[in-house]
This record gives structure tokens, sequence and C-alpha cells, in this order.
């Protein structure tokens, strides 16, 4: 499914997004940036050890990466160039401000991709795996920080793809992009 906003792309796709070849993947990463499970260990895994020694100089720079921020390494042996390391907020029944921590998310994300040039970027869904975001919710606010921000952003990149692992996410997904 795709659905342009002032002439950018939004598409959701199923499957894996170590395999994706956008110049840039986001990562669902936590504050300490030094890996953990769900697709931040699929990331590490498959990008070798580059990226985890980056992440560590980040950290040792500017301390652990607050929830709703993003930080910004290269891809290692991943196709992508990039990876954005993001840390999604954890789910708390939803009135300790986790809408607007995970738009932030998604905001941080697309401005760090737009400061280095990148052209197409891919997600996975931030904060609905262990995090325990409830999918549905998640969804409208995924597609509704990235359509605004495609929307407004003179600098966006020109295409943003969703990259979602199992059916219930991928369906929620267009849910929000169609009532969108
Ligand atoms: P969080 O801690 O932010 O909740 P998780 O990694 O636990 O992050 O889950 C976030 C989402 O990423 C979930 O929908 C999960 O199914 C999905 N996911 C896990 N592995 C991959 C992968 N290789 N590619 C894309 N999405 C993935």
């Amino acid at each position: 499914m795709e659905r342009e906003f002032a002439g950018r792309k939004l598409q959701l796709v199923p499957g894996d997004i170590t395999k994706e070849t956008t110049d840039a993947i986001v990562n669902a990463a936590n504050s300490s940036l030094l890996g953990g499970g769900g697709v931040d260990g699929a990331i590490h895994r498959a990008g070798g050890a580059a990226i985890l020694e980056e992440c560590k100089a980040i950290r040792a720079r500017q301390g652990e990466c607050p929830t709703g921020k993003a930080v910004i390494t290269g891809g290692g042996r991943l196709a992508a160039r990039f990876v954005i390391h993001t840390v999604g907020p954890v789910w708390k029944g939803g009135n300790r401000g986790e809408e607007a921590l995970l738009a932030s998310c998604y905001r941080s994300s697309l401005r760090l991709a737009a400061e280095n040039g990148v052209a197409s970027v891919s997600f996975p869904s931030v904060s609905t795996g262990v995090y325990g975001y409830p999918v549905k919710e998640a969804a409208r606010v995924a597609i509704g920080a990235v359509a605004e921000f495609l929307e407004n952003e003179e600098r966006a990149p020109e295409l943003v793809r969703f990259v979602l692992f199992d059916g219930i996410t991928l369906q929620a997904y267009r849910d929000a992009l169609q009532e969108r």
C-alpha cells in the first residue's frame, strides 16, 4: 500500500527491515544504545560489530539516548548506509506522555535523515513489541507523525517505508493510513 504526501511516498510493506535497501533503516533501540532483543538484536546481528562500536562512541560522548530522541550511525554490513536508532516509550497505560514521545521518535528520526541527505528510510513499528504499545494506537501515531513531516518539511525524504514484521501489525498500519 502506498500514498503520497506533498509528492513524497509513504509505503507499507511486510518483511524484515534488516534486508531493506533504503538509504537508512530505523532501529527501535533502548536508551542504553547497547543492543537488545527484537528488531534491535536483529539489526546488530545483521549489521555486525561496527554499529555497536559507533553506538558506544555516541554514548561516551553524550550519554544515553532519551526516550523520543534518535541518533545515527553507519550501516555496517547492512545494505542501508545508515542506521537511525530511536528510543520508543514503554507503554504505561497511555497517560504518561506515550503518544507525544512516540510521535517524537518518528520526527527525530526523520530530522536526522534529512540532515544526512537520506532520500529513503524504512521504519519498523516502534514500541509495539516488548515495549507493549497497543498496535492500533501506535499505527495511528506513526502514520500521523510521518505524514505531517512529509507534508511540512522541505528536506523530507522522498520515500518513507514501514517494514512490518507480522500480519496484524501490517493491517493496523493499513487501517491507519486509510483513515488518514
Ligand atoms: P520495542 O522494544 O520498541 O517494542 P521490538 O523490537 O520488541 O521493539 O518490536 C518492535 C516491532 O518490530 C514489533 O512489531 C516486532 O514484531 C518488529 N520486528 C522484530 N524484528 C523485526 C525485523 N527484523 N524487521 C522488522 N520488524 C521487526
